[in-house]
């Protein structure tokens, strides 16, 4: 029996996902998930390797490892708007280390992730007051940092398999396997080490419940108000968090009769005993956790609670997907690679499947939502320049501005975050000029100058009422598009003490987000198009004469 077969979604489709594009703007049906490898050599690909190692050697970037960013630094100045201004970073390398302080010239750029930037965050005075003050943390800006916290919570369901069927199991645990796989491997690039658990499928709610989605739609929609109350009570909500989540409510319950996948079905090879599994992921979640501090000292973790089904729907989605991951199991081809359900159990339903549920979730690591992009009155961290509310120049560039969960992965997500931040930050410093083409394929400057935009946050997404021609789930996702392709780039002037150097621009940390922003900025340097890049001027503003939409 081949491996490969079990990446085969044809069971999907008899089921009634059809193949779809992924790419393609819904994911509702079944697909191959599409991966980050070279192509060349068939390695795992990452960030780094698609953004900042094709550049060439450039001064003005320098990247440090190993350094934990403790607190943004600030000295006392405000904008126009009375907007706190940082004035850079400390960070050190382990608690007790060197600590060092780098000055921005410009802003500073958090994108240390879901639970990072929070928690920088909050140890910079950023934060929910009382969650700082019990940290031992004095506050600068009362915020919800922290709050909305959202995951894909996921349980699988094992299968035994035929005699013969080779699984991660097999490769894991006998040498010789993994020897001949690996021949094969170094060979063509084939065989067992290339396996990746992609064949996916987004089924919604109609697929899970066939007619009955309509009544549940209902049934969510009649309890609203009450599972709302109940969640602002139970989390103890701020009002700006309870005015948030109220619009987001609205906004999963209308997408349950809808083609909005609630769930996530991965094949996977990975199970006890030479078991498959067949896994299913909440992609909407009701539930709504917390990241916050309980220490000043940055090497503390913070306290995750992601409050994994905390409301009831989401075990009743969970449950339901469950008994889809059985049909999956009993559809074909699948069904001749499945014997039997070893877990939880084909008699296991009801109750008792909630129970292995809640006691078999674990996450799929795709935090989003601590520094969400929302109105600052619905509980917004950022607004739709990725500006931290109450600051002039912090931004935060990371999944964790996501303030609704999606169905889909969160790597190509947040890949697109960073690619549009690039594009916002880029066109607060540099404007656009259009090059007219001339007939031999030279280009002349043009008159017209279209960076005309000004980077101001969009006030219609304040108003989630009010704009009659976007729905409010593409209003709250607006803030992203917000950028128009304009170059620029932050530079912070840098000067760590150890260092007797400056730096234009400096990142402590690698991650997918600085490194768009590179890339940006290398392929606009390099770009032939009908347009070029010009740096706004005055570049460097005294703060007096910074825009207040800064
Ligand atoms: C095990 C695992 C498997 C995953 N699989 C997939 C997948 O198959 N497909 C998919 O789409 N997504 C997957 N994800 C999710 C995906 O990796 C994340 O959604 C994505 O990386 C989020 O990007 P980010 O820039 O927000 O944060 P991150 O990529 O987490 O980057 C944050 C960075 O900041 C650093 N950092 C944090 N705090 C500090 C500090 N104080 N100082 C300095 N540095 C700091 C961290 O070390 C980290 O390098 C997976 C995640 C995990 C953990």
């Amino acid at each position: 029996m081949m491996i490969g077969a079990m990446a085969d979604d044809s069971s999907m489709a008899s089921l009634g996902l059809a193949a779809v594009d992924g790419a393609s703007g819904t994911t509702h049906g079944s697909y191959f998930c599409p991966l980050t490898l070279n192509p060349s050599n068939m390695t795992r690909s990452d960030s780094k390797a698609g953004y900042i190692d094709g550049l060439p050697p450039r001064d003005n970037l320098v990247i440090l490892t190993g350094q934990q960013v403790t607190q943004i630094t600030f000295n006392g100045t405000n904008d126009a708007d009375g907007n706190i201004i940082a004035s850079g970073i400390s960070f050190q390398p382990s608690a007790g280390g060197t600590a060092y302080t780098a000055n921005a010239r410009k802003e500073v750029i958090l994108s240390s992730g879901t639970v990072g930037s929070p928690q920088i965050l909050q140890l910079s005075g950023i934060g929910p007051a009382a969650q700082l003050a019990s940290a031992g943390v004095d506050s600068r800006i009362d915020l919800p940092v922290g709050y909305n916290l959202q995951d894909h919570i996921t349980a699988t369901m094992y299968f035994s398999t035929p005699p013969g069927t080779l699984t991660w199991n097999n490769l894991s645990s006998s040498q010789a396997l993994q020897d001949s796989e690996m021949t094969k491997y170094l060979a063509d690039r084939t065989g067992m080490w290339t396996f990746v658990n992609q064949a996916i499928a987004f089924p919604n709610m109609a697929d899970l419940l066939g007619e009955s989605s309509a009544n549940y739609a209902g049934l969510v929609l009649d309890q609203l108000n009450a599972t709302w109350t109940e969640t602002v009570a139970n989390k103890d909500l701020p009002a700006n968090v309870a005015r948030g989540l109220s619009e987001q409510y609205k906004i999963q319950q209308a997408h349950i009769d809808t083609d909005v996948g609630q769930v996530e079905m991965l094949l996977h090879l990975l199970g006890p005993n030479n078991n498959v599994g067949i896994q299913a992921a909440l992609q909407h979640p009701w539930s709504r956790g917390t990241i916050f501090i309980t220490s000043n000292n940055a090497f503390t973790n913070p306290n995750i609670n992601p409050d994994y089904f905390s409301v009831g729907y989401d075990i009743d989605i969970m449950n339901n997907a469950m008994r889809f991951a059985r049909r999956i199991g009993q559809a074909n081809p699948m069904s001749e690679l499945t014997i039997a359900e070893t877990q939880p159990g084909a008699t296991v339903t009801g109750d008792a499947l909630d129970d292995y549920i809640r006691t078999n979730g674990v996450t799929t690591y795709h935090p989003i939502g601590t520094c969400s992009m929302l109105p600052r009155d619905m509980g917004g961290v950022v607004d739709t320049r990725l500006i931290v509310y109450g600051t002039g120049n912090i931004r935060v560039v990371d999944s964790s501005i996501i303030p609704l969960h999606m169905s889909a992965h969160t790597m190509g997500t947040t890949y697109g975050v960073a690619e549009k931040a690039a594009e916002i930050i880029k066109r607060k410093y540099y404007e656009v000029q259009e090059v007219a083409s001339t007939s031999d394929g030279e280009s002349a400057t043009g008159s017209a100058t279209s960076g005309t935009t000004t980077g101001t946050a969009v006030a219609g997404a304040s108003n989630f009422g009010a704009n009659a021609g976007m729905s409010t789930a593409a209003k709250i996702g607006v803030g992203a598009g917000v950028g128009a392709g304009v170059l620029a780039l932050l530079a912070a002037l840098v000067s760590p003490p150890s260092l007797n150097t400056t730096f234009p621009m400096t990142f402590v940390r690698v991650t997918l987000m600085t490194d768009c922003l590179l890339l940006h900025q290398a392929k606009e340097e390099g770009s032939t198009q009908n347009r070029r890049m010009v740096p706004r001027r005055p570049r460097i503003r005294s703060s007096t004469q910074r825009r207040s939409n800064w």
